[in-house]
């Protein structure tokens, strides 16, 4: 069984591949159990004290100014703590920021993007700038595909597509129209251009923190568009008023992204995790390239760093790879219910010796299968 070992405590942990939520850094985990009882100073848990409290108050502001700073978010932009998930963002986006009379372009990438897409209709004009469908989303458009119109609202795609294994190898410019990007699985995994972007949206559970909060970035003009009808809490403007606190924010998911957000600036911000995460990536794919055995299923210039996705030369082979993986302390590697086959999810709390275990096994597999 391969294993990474606490050893003050005990406690054995696997190598965990799922795609989210995902693996969180150890520090952090070890951090949160500390103050799980008793917040230093405090004498009471994080889950145990008012939102409004000083203590709560300086949580999120600290995780606010960690992310501005990892980020170099400019001044011009909001950033909102909310709950729902991604999925609600499928809707906010568009209740927000569409018009009445005008309509939104979509990039079709994958199945999240056509569910943003779907939600999306209900709110107003919506076009398919580009799909990449008919090649069953291995693939990411070239900007040239994309028929993209000048007076849209704004163009929505999503940066990193978890099902599929692929990721935008740039960012697609899309001149003054507001660029909305679905970043919930690249987020915050290599440095970015925040400037160019009108709003990103990314549930915290790949690479932000645990589930239950959605970190949205919002260029401040637009949190001001929603029509009067809208219920208060659907309004970005809310939450930029009231500093994510209209309502009780999802208080223990706020500090632990907060500790994340402090794991990243201490190990060398997003600059070092494109590096590593690059490194882990190339690792992988170099390890299913070697041969015929196994076969990346995203087109090469479309490959996720984040989602490494794969198969084996039939069904049956799949199915006892991800048993005797799991048994080998190799864990969540079945592809999505969707797509099947592999998908080794490697975000930036997965640790490199995870991804070494993973090719030695795989090379484990194939000489035993052979
Ligand atoms: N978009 C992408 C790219 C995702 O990977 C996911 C979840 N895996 C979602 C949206 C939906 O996120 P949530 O479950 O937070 O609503």
């Amino acid at each position: 069984m391969i294993t990474t070992f606490d050893c003050t405590m005990g406690i054995e942990r696997v190598f965990n591949f799922g795609a989210g939520p995902a693996v969180l850094p150890e520090p952090v985990l070890e951090e949160a159990r500390r103050d799980l009882l008793s917040l230093p100073g405090v004498g009471m848990s994080v889950l145990e004290i008012s939102h409004r409290s000083e203590t709560f108050e300086r949580i999120i502001q600290t995780a606010e100014a960690d992310i501005r700073k990892l980020a170099c978010i400019p001044d011009g932009y909001r950033v909102l703590f909310l709950s729902g998930g991604a999925t609600q963002q499928f809707a906010m986006v568009p209740m927000n920021l569409l018009p009445a009379g005008g309509f939104a372009d979509y990039v079709l990438t994958g199945a999240w993007s056509k569910k943003a897409f779907a939600e999306a209709k209900k709110f107003g004009a919506v076009r398919v700038a580009g799909t990449t469908e008919r090649d069953e989303f291995a693939r990411i458009p070239d900007s040239r595909e994309l028929d993209l119109q000048p007076d849209a609202a704004y163009v929505h795609v999503t940066s990193n597509n978890t099902i599929y294994g692929t990721q935008w190898p740039t960012m697609l410019d899309t001149g003054d129209v507001p660029l909305v990007s679905d970043a919930s699985s690249d987020f915050f995994s290599c440095p970015i251009d925040v400037a160019r972007h009108g709003v990103i949206y990314a549930g915290a559970q790949k690479n932000l923190g645990p589930a239950g909060v959605t970190l949205v970035l919002a260029r401040a003009d637009l949190v001001r568009g929603a029509p009067d009808t809208l219920p208060t809490t659907m309004r970005y403007e809310t939450a930029s008023d009231h500093g994510s606190l209209y309502n009780t924010p999802p208080v223990f998911a706020v500090y632990l992204v907060g500790l994340v957000m402090k794991w990243l600036l201490g190990n060398g911000g997003l600059k070092e995790m494109a590096r590593r995460n690059e490194r882990k990536a190339q690792t992988l794919y170099a390890a299913i390239d070697r041969g015929d055995f196994y076969h990346g299923t995203a087109n090469s210039q479309s490959r996720s760093r984040m989602n490494v996705t794969f198969r084996l030369p039939s069904e049956e082979h799949d199915t006892r790879f991800v048993q005797e993986a799991a048994a080998a302390g190799l864990v969540g590697l079945k592809g999505h219910r969707s797509v099947g086959g592999q998908r080794a999810s490697i975000y930036n709390a997965f640790p490199e010796e995870g991804v070494d275990a993973l090719v030695s096994f795989m090379a484990e597999f194939e000489r035993m299968s052979g």
